[in-house]
């Protein structure tokens, strides 16, 4: 039997028995015995379940990722074999539900499974996690009809699907979106309009995507936007080049133009007018994996920088012995494992079933940060070889920057939390 397959159903048979008993990842103990299922405070053992998940991603990027990561990055080669691979495992479908096929594990377990990916590759990890991205809207609002035709086929086949928002003029600003959308006499939709920047766009099957619906300008932002699900085959779906980005080059970003493409009534996410709330609601499903993969990379950062600052002496001694270098991998051991507690806690607030906007952005934005500063000082670590492309940093370096531009700038977590921050304190005064 095909290794992966055998491995899917391992993971399958885990999460079956997670289903069953309804883990969730930060249990609660009560007596001070360590036992799990009360409720006097938190504690962060893994369960059984989430070790083997882990392990067997851990394998996974060990074996498939590292290996062929710096070709790749070479090459800009787009990883349709580990996508593949991946999928076998379960891993690009472990969001979805298991009555649409998917692997239905709780947010938490994505996370860690993103982690370990993020620390193989993140160039690798975004071709395969951007997938989340793109079925998120369908988890978290598609109706009975669109799961099962747009879940089903992503998990019947390795299929892929693409998050559609960004357009040339606006990424930032959502509610500047341009592209179109106009109700045709029989109540489907003729789009027209341009996206930019949008990963997998060149591999996907079907893509999420958000257009104006009411064309007066004054219209309100919660209702002037429609949420829409867009075959790839459409005609008048004209998909661009793939664009040259300064790192995660295994990843596929590209534009997308929309020239009269005709989208069927039964496409529309919700109903018409709910395409902002349906946007912006998909990244509390996909900040904090967003942040499991920058931690990935941040951990990888510090083992590399750990690893080298043993070998390389100065002055007779090795670089580790240095006070300055210890420091400088204290701090990252502080971002690292900060960042890893805020994913954790985003994940779980969701797993819970709560409203976890304002984690997920902490999350994002603090692990984002992390794997910049993680993989400037890694470089700084390394000196003059830092900066060379023969080691593995620099690409750390280079891959890390998106993590603050991507799903949100660093500005906009910022915007959100604080947003978030003052209407509690308002409600609370
Ligand atoms: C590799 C890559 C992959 C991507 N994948 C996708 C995808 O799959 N789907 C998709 O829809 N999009 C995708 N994007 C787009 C990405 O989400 C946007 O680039 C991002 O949201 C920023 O938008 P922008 O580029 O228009 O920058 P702008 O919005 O123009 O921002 C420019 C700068 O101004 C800052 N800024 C903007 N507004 C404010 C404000 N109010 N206060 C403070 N600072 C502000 C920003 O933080 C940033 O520093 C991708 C982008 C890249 C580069």
């Amino acid at each position: 039997m095909n290794p992966f397959k055998l491995a899917r159903s391992s993971l399958a048979s885990i999460l079956c028995r997670s289903v069953q008993r309804q883990t969730t990842t930060i249990r609660h103990v009560s007596d001070g015995s360590g036992a799990a299922g009360t409720d006097s405070g938190p504690f962060f053992d893994l369960s059984e379940d989430q070790r083997n998940i882990v392990d067997l991603a851990e394998k996974f990027v060990r074996e498939e990722i590292i290996p062929v990561a710096p070709k790749l990055d070479k090459t800009g080669e787009y990883p349709m074999d580990i996508v593949k691979k991946a999928w076998e495992l379960g891993f690009v479908t472990n969001a979805i539900p298991p009555q649409y096929g998917g692997m239905g594990l709780s947010l938490l377990d994505h996370c860690l499974i993103e982690e370990k990916i993020g620390y193989g590759c993140t160039g690798i990890g975004t071709a395969i996690s951007a997938n989340a991205l793109g079925q998120a809207p369908v988890i978290l609002f598609g109706n009975e009809e669109q799961k099962k035709e747009y879940l089903g086929r992503l998990t019947a086949e390795p299929l892929i699907c693409a998050y559609a928002v960004t357009e040339p003029g606006t990424g930032s600003d959502v509610a500047g979106v341009k592209t179109r959308a106009e109700r045709t006499p029989d109540g489907d939709y003729i789009l027209n309009g341009n996206k930019m920047w949008i990963t997998n766009a060149g591999y996907a099957n079907w893509f999420f995507v958000l257009a104006r619906t009411n064309p007066d300008p004054k219209a309100k932002t919660s209702e002037a936007f429609t949420g829409f699900i867009v075959e790839r085959d459409t005609p008048g779906v004209i998909i661009g080049r793939k664009e040259w980005n300064m790192g995660q080059r295994a990843s596929d970003t590209r534009g997308i133009t929309f020239e009269n493409a005709l989208v069927p009534k039964k496409n529309v996410l919700l109903k018409e007018g709910n395409g902002f709330r349906i946007a912006m609601g998909a990244f509390d499903l996909t900040r904090p994996p967003v942040a499991a993969g920058a931690v990935g990379l941040a951990q990888r950062a510090f083992d590399e920088a750990t690893a080298y600052s043993f070998q390389r002496k100065t002055f007779g001694i090795p670089i580790a012995a240095h006070q300055a270098i210890q420091f400088i991998l204290a701090d990252m051991a502080i971002g690292i494992e900060t960042s890893r507690m805020a994913y954790y806690r985003a994940a779980w607030e969701f797993d819970q079933g709560r409203r976890n906007t304002y984690w997920a952005s902490i999350a994002k934005c603090h692990a984002g940060d992390v794997a910049n500063k993680c993989a400037t000082d890694a470089v700084q670590v390394f000196g003059g070889a830092g900066f060379n492309s023969e080691f593995p940093v620099e690409k750390l370096m280079r891959d890390a920057k998106i993590f603050q531009i991507y799903e949100g700038t660093a500005q906009i977590q910022r915007l959100v939390i604080s947003r978030e921050h003052f209407t509690l304190a308002k409600q609370k005064a």
